[in-house]
Order: C-alpha cells, then structure tokens, then sequence
C-alpha cells in the first residue's frame, strides 16, 4: 500500500486541494484508519435508514394502518406478529441518531516525528480514530512501517533502527550565546 493508492481507494475523502506530506512506512496506518471510518460511516447510515423506515412504519400503525407493518415484518408468522402488534405501540419509536456531517481530509502531514491530519466533519468517534492512527504513527517508521520510535532532539523523526541514519541533531548555546546544532 501506498501513499498514492490511498487517495484513489478513499478518494471519497479527498478532495483537489488536499495535500500529502508524509512517509510512505505510515500508509498502512491510513489504510487502516480510512477503512474503519469507512466501515463506521456505513453502519452508521444504515441504522439511520433502517430507524427512520421502522418510526414510519409505527406511526401509520399507531393511526391503525397496519398495511407497511405486514411489509416490515412480512416472514415472520401470525403468532409472533400478533405479539409484535401488541410491543410495538407499547414501545413506540426509536430514537434516531444524526449522521455525521462528511469526513473531509484537507492535510496529512508529519510534525516532530508524529502524523498529523486537518480535516472538516465526522463526530467524536472519527475524532477517536484519528488520534488512535497519529498515536500508531508515533511508534512507526515513516520510511518502511517497520516498528519504530521518535528520535532526535531539534528535529524529531519516528524509525526503525535500520533507518535511524540521519543526524541526530542536538541544539546548544555557545559562549556568545549563538545557537548552534551538534551531532
Ligand atoms: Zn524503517
């Protein structure tokens, strides 16, 4: 998986000005996080549609039209219906939860060693996936997805130990207070 193929394979995200700036050792991480939300957002739409079908279905019931209930509940047998005519006005509608409003994904991005993701939309449970996927990040090289951890001092960086070859700056004052860098 690569960086590329994600934003054809959730393209739905995306849009023109979305911008990619990160390591290809993190798209399985943003193939996994998009896949869930992706996941998330169906079930979500469908219970949404099936609760609004069955409160349409129990108000005309509730007028004493019982043509869609006979629909709703059309392989059951006249027993179990019978008992379910009964439940059904003593139980009233559903309570119906909102959709979230769309996912939109303005930036992926890197900062001190960590992803980073701007986005519009979703709810809290997006929200919870998102930093579920920048904290994995945290622990995986940016390069080849390999286990990792973050390293250096001024300018931090998540790798493996095979790809730890960069500097491993550190920052200091000198004597004329000028801020220098060291290896
Ligand atoms: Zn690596």
């Amino acid at each position: 998986m690569h960086i590329e193929d994600i934003k054809s394979k959730y393209h739905y995200f995306f849009t023109e000005s979305t911008t990619f700036f990160c390591g290809q050792g993190w798209a399985s991480i943003l193939d996994r996080l998009f896949d869930q939300i992706t996941y998330y957002n169906t079930v979500t739409e469908n219970r949404y549609r099936s609760d609004i079908r069955f409160n349409h279905m129990f108000l005309s019931c509730q007028q004493g039209n019982w043509e869609l209930f006979d629909q709703y509940y059309y392989n059951w047998d006249t027993t179990a219906k019978n008992k379910m005519r009964e439940l059904i006005l003593l139980n009233g509608p559903r309570i119906v939860n909102p959709v979230c409003t769309p996912l939109v994904i303005d930036k992926i991005d890197e900062h001190a060693g960590s992803l980073t993701i701007s986005y519009k939309g979703g709810n809290d449970v997006i929200h919870g996936m998102i930093l579920l996927a920048v904290s994995m990040s945290r622990i995986t090289c940016e390069k080849c997805g390999h286990p990792g951890t973050t390293r250096g001092q001024g300018w931090k960086y998540t790798s493996c130990d095979e790809h730890a070859t960069e500097p491993n700056l550190k920052f200091f004052e000198d004597a004329e207070g000028k801020i220098c860098a060291t290896q």
